[in-house]
């Protein structure tokens, strides 16, 4: 798995970064893991995310792509 999958592709795309960030709060709102926007570094759209580029569910060993037969 690239970055680019990682951060980008895999990942909800938002024209604005006011509507990333209303899904962000709408996530935290239903108990969900805090989340921020970030303007994505592949393409011209924004994403919700950890950090930018940086994939906190790989520390754990557990690709999610991967649970997925
Ligand atoms: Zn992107």
């Amino acid at each position: 798995m690239t970055e680019e999958e990682v951060a980008c592709l895999g990942k909800t795309r938002f024209l604005t970064r006011r509507a990333a960030k209303r899904r962000a709060n709408q996530i935290r709102r239903e108990g969900g893991p805090a989340m921020r926007p970030y303007d994505c570094d592949f393409c011209p759209h924004f994403h919700v995310g950890h950090r930018p580029g940086q994939a906190t569910y790989m520390r754990h060993g557990i690709p999610l792509q991967e649970t997925q037969p």
